[in-house]
Formats: C-alpha cells, sequence, structure tokens
C-alpha cells in the first residue's frame, strides 16, 4: 500500500502521542526509555518532520517573561536549545529561551536530518563528534531521536574528489573514527540500487546516518526544560542593552529581561536580532534556498536501513525515505532567499517549491538511481538556510559588547552540529575556554564590511556552493565574488606587472606574480584545481629565489596596526606582552600577548616610536580581535589612546641580502647606523615621515617601510627605479609563505593560536619573566617547570614526488613510530632544502591507552615520523630547530647579514647578535 499523505487528524494525533512519550513528565519515566514499537507505528508520519507539527511544543505556555536571568538565548531552533540544553548542563541552570513563534519551527523543523562525523577541518569534525556523543547521551536518557546509523557512502565521480576523501580518510583514521575507502563495487553491495559505474570509489563512514531533526531537538530542549531552563514562545526579541559596554537587558513585546549574557541563536535572523540594539553586532548571515524531494515508495518492501549518500560530483544527497528516496540540493547558482527583510512570521512555512531549479538535480538523481523514475513525488520541500561569507558558523563572544554571545549562520549543517556548538558556547561561557581552539568559528574575524547586507547576499551565493565543492586549498583566499573592495593604493601597479591576488580580511594582497610565459590563464584560474603541484609553482620559485639571493618586494599592506599612545603605555603594553617591550625609542620587539593560560592571543611586533607612543604591528586576521584584546584591558583609571591606524599606511617589505645595498640609496642603512629590531622615520625621494623598521617576517635581512598612503605609489617608483640595479623582483605572499615554512617560523593563526605556549613552539627566548607582571606569567611559569607535552616541529618529506604525489596543504596525521602523533599545520614546497616542508605539533601518546606521555628530545630524535598525505604515508625527517640553510654571501656584500634562527635559544640569539656586533 502506497504511503499515504498524513491527514491533519493524524498529525494531531501523532503530536498527542509524541507528547505523551517523547516528553517524559518525572526523571523516573525519563529513564523508564521511550517504547519503540509504539514509535515504530508512528515512524512513517514522524520520520516526515516536515510535516510533523510538534503540537506538543506549542502547548508550552507563553504566560509572560521573568524580570530576570542569568542567560537569554533569543531562539527556539535546534541551536537555540542546544546552547541552552549545554548551559543548564554545565550548571547555569538560570536561562530562558526566547522564541518569537513556536520553538523548532524556523529552519530546524525542515531540515533531512542527514548527520556525518566527517568535516574538511579539524575543529568542524569536533563539533560533529561532540554532537554524535550528545546523540547517545539523550538516548541513553530514554528518548527515540529517530536515529538511524546506517551509515554514509560519499561518491567520488572525479579523481580530485577522491584525493579529497582520502584526506578525510587519513584525518578520520587520526581521529579514531571508523572509515573506508571503497572501491565502486563495494558501493554497489552497499546500496544496489546506485549506478557505479562512473565512480572511482567512496568513502565509507559505518556511523553515520539520520535522525528525526525535531525529535531529536525536541528531547534536547525537554532536557533543558527538566534541567531548568525556561521556555517562552511568542516572544520577540526587540533589542539589548548595553551598559559600561556589557549586556545588562534584553527588551521583547512582552517586557523586558534584566541578563548578565545574551545569546543571539536567531538562526537566519541572527543578523536581524544584531542590529536590533542600542549597539550593532556583527553577524554576516543570509539564508539561500535549500530544497529536497521526497517521493513515495519506490525501493521493495525491505526492512532494511540504506546508507545515506553524499554524491557531491552531481550536487546532491539522498537517503532511503519509508521505501522512497528523499534527495536534495542547491540550485546553479544557488538562490538568496528573502532579498527584501526576512519576514519574522515565518514558522513551520516553506518557501515556495521551486521546480525549474530542482530540475537539474531530479535528472542527475535519475541517472545515479535509476528505478526513481517510477517515483511519484510526494513533496517538494523548499526552506531558507542560514549561511556566512566563509562557509563557516559564527560561534563565540561578540566583539562589540561583552557577554553578548552569537551561535549562528549553520551552513546546512544545523541539525548534525548544534550539540556540538552548544557546547562550545557554553563551554566559553561558563569557563571562559573550550578544548580547542575555536578561532576559525570565532565572531572576530569579521570586520564591518563583511557584515555589509550586500557583501553578505554577494558572497553567500558562492559559500553555499562549498557545501558540494572539493575541499581545494586556499578556496576562502580565492573567493570570486564580492572582490577588490578593500585594496592598496598600489593595487593596479601591482595588477599591471601580472599580481594575482588573494582576499585577506577582504584585504587584495598579492598572492604571486603571473610570469610571461603563464600569461594565457586568466589570472584566478592559476588557482588550484588540483591538490597537487599548483600552476603557480614556477613563478613562486622565481619571486623565492629573489629574495634569498637578490632583493625582492612584498606587499604588507593588510597587516593590522594599532597606535598606544599615553603616558601609561609602557606599564600597559609590558603586562599584555611577554617580552620587555620597554626598550629605547626606535627599539623594535617581537612578542606575544598572552592569555591567563599562557597561549597566544596575538603576535606582535611592537616599535617605540616615542616615549610613550607604541606602534603595534598583528597580523592581517588581527585586526578585529586585537583591538578587542587591547581595549578589554585598558587600564581603569585612563590614560591610554588606541588608534586602528591600519588604513593609514601601504607597507612595503624590500627583503633580500641585497636588500640593504639598496636601501642605502636612501640613506645609511649599514648595521651600525641602521641596527636589527630598530626603527627610523627616513625620506624617500621628496617623500617625509616613512617609518622604516629593520624586520622581516621571513628570516631575511630587510626593512619594512610603512608609507602614509598619500605618498605610496610615489615610493614605491623610487624603490622600483633604484631596485633595478639590485634586480628587485615583486615577490607575493605565497613566496614570502614558503620562505618562512622552511625558515621555520610560526605564524599566528596558522601554526600557533591561543592553546599554544611558547614553550611548545619554540619561542621561550622571548618571555621574559625578570620584567614583572604580564598576563599569562604564572600559566607559563608553571610549564616552564613542569615541561611541555607537545612540541613544534618541521617534518620534511622523503620520497614525495612534487610532480606525481598529491601535495600536503596542512591539517595532515603526523605519525610517530607509526602512532597518531599530530597534525600539520602550514605546508609549502622549501625551494633550498628541494624538499616539501611540514610545519606541525606532536605529542607521545600512547596507542594502548590514548595517555599522553612525557615528551623528551630523545623520543622526537629517536623516533620515525611519517606525514599521511591523501592516504600514503611519507617518511619524514625531523628538525626542532630551524635547519641551517645555506647562507647566501656574496662577496662583494659582505656585510649581508646572516639568517638567525627564531627557534634557537636564547643564548644562541645573543651569541649571533655578539657576533654580528664584532664583524661590524
Ligand atoms: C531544506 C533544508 C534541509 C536541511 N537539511 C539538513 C540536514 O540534512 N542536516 C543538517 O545538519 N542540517 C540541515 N539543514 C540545516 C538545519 O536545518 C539548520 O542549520 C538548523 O536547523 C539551524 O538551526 P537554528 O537554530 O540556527 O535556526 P532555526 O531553526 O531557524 O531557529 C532560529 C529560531 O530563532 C527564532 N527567532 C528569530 N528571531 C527572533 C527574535 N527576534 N526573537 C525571538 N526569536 C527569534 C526563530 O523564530 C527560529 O525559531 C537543512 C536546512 C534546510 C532549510
Amino acid at each position: 500500500m502506497p504511503y499515504e499523505k498524513a491527514t491533519a487528524e493524524q498529525y494531531n494525533a501523532v503530536v498527542i502521542e509524541v507528547e505523551r512519550y517523547v516528553r517524559p513528565k518525572t526523571s523516573s519515566q525519563m529513564h523508564r526509555g521511550f517504547p519503540v514499537t509504539k514509535l515504530r507505528l508512528l515512524q512513517p508520519i514522524l520520520q516526515d518532520s516536515v510535516f510533523c507539527h510538534h503540537a506538543a511544543l506549542s502547548t508550552l505556555s507563553s504566560s509572560g517573561v521573568p524580570s530576570q536571568a542569568r542567560v537569554v538565548v533569543c531562539g527556539g531552533g535546534a541551536v537555540g536549545v542546544s546552547v541552552a540544553y549545554q548551559l543548564t548542563e554545565a550548571g547555569w541552570n538560570d536561562v530562558v529561551i526566547l522564541e518569537q513563534n513556536i520553538a523548532l519551527g524556523g529552519s530546524t523543523v525542515l531540515s533531512a536530518g542527514l548527520m556525518r562525523r566527517l568535516a574538511p577541518s579539524f575543529l568542524a569534525t569536533q563539533v560533529l563528534e561532540y554532537t554524535n556523543q550528545g546523540f547517545d547521551a539523550i538516548i541513553k536518557k530514554g528518548y527515540d531521536i529517530g536515529l538511524h546509523r546506517s551509515g554514509s557512502l560519499s561518491l567520488a565521480r572525479v579523481s580530485d574528489r577522491f584525493i579529497d576523501l582520502q584526506r578525510q580518510h587519513s584525518a578520520a583514521k587520526a581521529a579514531g573514527f571508523e572509515s573506508e575507502m571503497m572501491t565502486p563495487e563495494e558501493v554497489g553491495k552497499k546500496f544496489p540500487y546506485l549506478h557505479t559505474a562512473d565512480l572511482y570509489g567512496a568513502l565509507w563512514c559505518a556511523k553515520d546516518g539520520f535522525i528525526n531533526p525535531e525529535l531529536t531537538y525536541a528531547a534536547v530542549l525537554d532536557l533543558a526544560m527538566l534541567n531548568g531552563a525556561k521556555l517562552i514562545q511568542g516572544c520577540l526579541v526587540t533589542g539589548v542593552n548595553v551598559e559600561k559596554g556589557a549586556v545588562k537587558s534584553v527588551d521583547t513585546n512582552l517586557g523586558p529581561i534584566a541578563c548578565e549574557y545574551f545569546v543571539n541563536c536567531a538562526g537566519l535572523w541572527s543578523r536581524d536580532v544584531a542590529k536590533s540594539g542600542f549597539r550593532k553586532i556583527r553577524v554576516p548571515v543570509h539564508p539561500c534556498e535549500h530544497q529536497y524531494l521526497v517521493t513515495y515508495p519506490v525501493f521493495p518492501n525491505e526492512d532494511k536501513d540504506y546508507p545515506i549518500i553524499f554524491d557531491m560530483d552531481e550536487r546532491m544527497y539522498m537517503r532511503a525515505h519509508n521505501r522512497g528516496i528523499l534527495c536534495g540540493g542547491f540550485a546553479v547558482p544557488p538562490k538568496v532567499a528573502f532579498p527584501g527583510r526576512i519576514p519574522p512570521d515565518f514558522s513551520k512555512k516553506m518557501l515556495p517549491e521551486d521546480w525549474d531549479s530542482f530540475q537539474p538535480i531530479l535528472e542527475r538523481l535519475i541517472q545515479r538511481v535509476p528505478s526513481v523514475h517510477l517515483a511519484e513525488p510526494l513533496k517538494l520541500v523548499n526552506g531558507p538556510e542560514a549561511f556566512t561569507p566563509d562557509g563557516r558558523s559564527v560561534m563565540g563572544e561578540s566583539a562589540e559588547v561583552k557577554n553578548y554571545y552569537i551561535a549562528a549562520g549553520m551552513n546546512a549543517k544545523g541539525t548534525a552540529a548544534a550539540l556540538g556548538l552548544g557546547r562550545l558556547l557554553a563551554d566559553k561561557v561558563t569557563k571562559g575556554s573550550t578544548e580547542f581552539e575555536t578561532w576559525e568559528l570565532d565572531p572576530r574575524r569579521f570586520l564591518d564590511m563583511h557584515n555589509n547586507r550586500d557583501f553578505v547576499k554577494a558572497r553567500i551565493k558562492e559559500t553555499s556552493s562549498w557545501v558540494f565543492a572539493i575541499n581545494y586549498p586556499y578556496r576562502e583566499d580565492t573567493a570570486r565574488t564580492a572582490r577588490k573592495v578593500r585594496t592598496s593604493p598600489l593595487y593596479s601597479s601591482f595588477k599591471a606587472q601580472g599580481a594575482v591576488f588573494g582576499q585577506f580580511m577582504g584585504y587584495e594582497r598579492p598572492l604571486f606574480f603571473v610570469t610571461d610565459q603563464m600569461n594565457a590563464l586568466p589570472d584566478l584560474d592559476f588557482f588550484p584545481a588540483t591538490f597537487g603541484k599548483p600552476a603557480w609553482h614556477s613563478a613562486v620559485e622565481a619571486e623565492y629565489h629573489a629574495c634569498r639571493h637578490g632583493t625582492g618586494l612584498i606587499d604588507l599592506s593588510s597587516f593590522s596596526k594599532f597606535e598606544i599612545k599615553g603616558k601609561k603605555a609602557v606599564e600597559y603594553l609590558q603586562y599584555l606582552c611577554s617580552n620587555d617591550v620597554n626598550v629605547p625609542v626606535g627599539g623594535v620587539v617581537h612578542t606575544g600577548m598572552h592569555n591567563e593560560r599562557g597561549g597566544y592571543e596575538n603576535d606582535c611586533t611592537v616599535a617605540r616610536l616615542q616615549e610613550n607612543l607604541f606602534l603595534v604591528v598583528a597580523p592581517t586576521t588581527q585586526q578585529t580581535r586585537c583591538r578587542k584584546w587591547l581595549n578589554r584591558h585598558l587600564p581603569k583609571e585612563g590614560g591610554i589612546g588606541i588608534a586602528d591606524v591600519t588604513s593609514s599606511y601601504t607597507v612595503i617589505n624590500i627583503i633580500g641580502p641585497l636588500a640593504r645595498d639598496l636601501m642605502n640609496n636612501f640613506g645609511d642603512m649599514s648595521q651600525a647606523a641602521f641596527p636589527f629590531f630598530t626603527c627610523q622615520t627616513i625620506n624617500i625621494g621628496y617623500a617625509s615621515n616613512i617609518l622604516a623598521m629593520n624586520i622581516t617576517h621571513t628570516g631575511e635581512t630587510g626593512w619594512a617601510l610603512y608609507i602614509p598612503n598619500e605618498y605610496a605609489l610615489y615610493v614605491y617608483e623610487c624603490l622600483t627605479k633604484a631596485g633595478k640595479d639590485y634586480s628587485l623582483t615583486l615577490a607575493g605572499h605565497f613566496a614570502m609563505r614558503t620562505l618562512r615554512i622552511e625558515r621555520f617560523y610560526a605564524f599566528w593563526g596558522q601554526d600557533i593560536d591561543s592553546t599554544t605556549t611558547p614553550f611548545e613552539c619554540g619561542r621561550a627566548f622571548r618571555v621574559k619573566f625578570e620584567k614583572g607582571n604580564f598576563i599569562g606569567r604564572d600559566a607559563l611559569l608553571k610549564q616552564q617547570t613542569a615541561g611541555v607535552t607537545r612540541s613544534y616541529v618541521q617534518l620534511l618529506l622523503e620520497d614525495h614526488d612534487m610532480d606525481t604525489d598529491p601535495w600536503p596543504w596542512g591539517g595532515e596525521p603526523i605519525f610517530c613510530n607509526g602512532n597518531f602523533a599530530g597534525r600539520t599545520t602550514t605546508t609549502g614546497y622549501g625551494y633550498t632544502l628541494g624538499q616539501q616542508v611540514c610545519l606541525g605539533f606532536v605529542k607521545n601518546i600512547d596507542p594502548a591507552t590514548k595517555t599522553i606521555l612525557p615528551l623528551t628530545s630523545d623520543w622526537i630524535q629517536n623516533s620515525k615520523f611519517e606525514v599521511e598525505v591523501a592516504g600514503r604515508r611519507f617518511p619524514a625527517k625531523v628538525n626542532v630547530r630551524s635547519p641551517r640553510l645555506p647562507a647566501v654571501v656574496a662577496f662583494e656584500h659582505p656585510e649581508v647579514v646572516k639568517y638567525v634562527t627564531t627557534q634557537d635559544d636564547e643564548t644562541g640569539v645573543k651569541k649571533f647578535v655578539k657576533k654580528m656586533a664584532m664583524e661590524i
């Protein structure tokens, strides 16, 4: 008998049952468990969550709001209820969830319920894993959430997809997940109705499957309420009030609520909620249309769970559904939902069916599962789903207001990830930190431009298509929409010289310069549609050699820059920095800024320009984060002024062994007149007030020139004119990256983060305990005594064929004596070493007990290391200090400064500096 569309009466009957069983009233009832047999009878309707209107929730009262609560959560979707649940699990029970309509009525009710445990990044995988653990815990408590661990098959029709899946398989093994690469024949055995002849193979994950999203998150809500959380439906948040920079209260249509914390979990509406307060908060989120088809039964009457299928090359997912099929995807190009205002009453509703957009998916579905052509469509579900400009969720404290948190922008993975995201957020609120670094989700990764509505709408058209895209390296930096928004005054000059740009914090930065031989390709097409040797390899090679053997010019304008001014500037910066910044005027210091755990909140250069004026230069991505850190630690009594001068200066780095000779054209740049780690204001041609710092970020000799924007073009022309005699070559960030990776220099946000300490990454020599108190000092002193359990290493791959093997791109598992020991952070081809170079952290993990054993240099030096790249392990030589690269000393330039390692201990550096002084 065909499965009939349920009537309203049937729904009501179902929800009465659901209310009785899904929502046990007492804890003893709860532990008795859900009557599975009963549920089975309801399953055909319950599984079709779109049609199952959970009246159990609508019966909950909305009788006014409390006058106060510790935490107010805005939004009763999967994310809001998960945040509330995890907060109450952590013992914070005074939590109120405010829902403008009916809980679970937004995107959550429309979800197809697919869940998988593998994601392209380590953090995203952890979020999915936390969610999975949460599902198991809920089931143990007696709830049936419609979980089917039917396994998943991710299909590969093209070879790069296969490599992508192999990379994920490597990561899965390292994380201890069960996964397996399968041949097309094996795929056919798992799902006999699939057409498999065109496949390379697939990745099988046994523990994946699907849930009933509405049942699942009703259970989560129920548990939160049993823990003491309150749900108020029909309650619209209209604004958040702030006092002294922190959340004070929330305004609603039912009255105000005084609170300490506010969490914006408003899904597609989260950007609107963020705009509604006194202070605008950046939540760059907007919905795209997401459709799936549900068919009447088409498969024979078998009681079998078929795996869920991710057919990403065909841009669709599917799963068996009551012997029919559920298949979904996005239009090409994706369609932005609600081009105008998002209606607040869009609850338990769908967008209009769009068969025209779905037609290509349907055609591909019929090719993949030919028997579907016999199936009658039951329903085409079209729902709005919130996307972000970089395809990653927004989770953490807002940049603008203390105790204003955000958990939104789930990019089509919300019901598979909400519980895990809620756990991270609850950890942040209740403990101040999480087990893992969460920078990739942090709201401080945005500037105002990212929150610009037109920018968001333009970019999410692209990021929503990433749901099915191959995870090629640099995808985010080379997005093709909403470009050329933030450019330096030298943009056009670089462009004319063949620059191919990447976008970092919205800023266009030359990545490399196209050589004459490469001119055939349009610029962005140089971008790796490959995991192997990229099209730009030879261009970067030429730039690299210019920087190592002659002179290179690199644009550093996008770096974040802050002026710190005031009588207490020294005291203030000494408290923030672990190095001693109380240097003479003209001194430059490389220092970390740490959190209480000793981890790097920031890694920056501090230049003392005047007695009470400093310039802090931080990584490009730190512009919002660093500003917030600086503001948060301002002395209560005042006396410090901070100005973000990022946009005031164009920064050019002249680097290489001939840099000094070139710069001598503009003044005395000898080591005696202008030593390392110092700065001076110089003239270049007719231009004045150019701040020159004798530093580079790659270990080469060089100067960073901070040029007021109006002089930038002129100074650039002077430099390139003078540079002709020194073969000055334009170099991009890829050359800079490979230079520093080969030198074993760590970069914040790429290698080190808020969980890394200087002892772990070989930078202890920059920590000056003797100078007095600074943030993180106690934790670092403790670690100095106790020792570290992980270490930053450089691994040089052996037996890797750069022309035929997939390259390492970061995130690869590292094995030590055959056991998982860590992951790579950044990687690059070392043009001097002639090898693939990987940086990363290793731990000595006991394979049997998984305990972390003490780390000794013997263990590192005497162990056999391997790096697994796309399923194949490459033996690797390990370095704990920078390798001694052949020195580049031209006879006609005996004063050329040789490379000094940042990984050496303090004595090493002192010896070097002394030697330099003697040479001079
Ligand atoms: C068609 C479709 C299929 C999908 N399939 C899957 C899938 O298979 N697997 C998967 O993991 N994910 C899937 N998703 C994504 C998933 O459904 C979402 O990511 C997830 O439900 C988002 O949850 P949320 O809590 O952030 O948002 P929502 O569920 O939309 O909840 C936000 C809530 O906030 C409330 N709110 C907004 N503004 C206010 C205000 N001012 N005051 C009070 N309340 C307010 C809203 O009313 C709403 O209830 C799918 C999405 C769609 C549309």
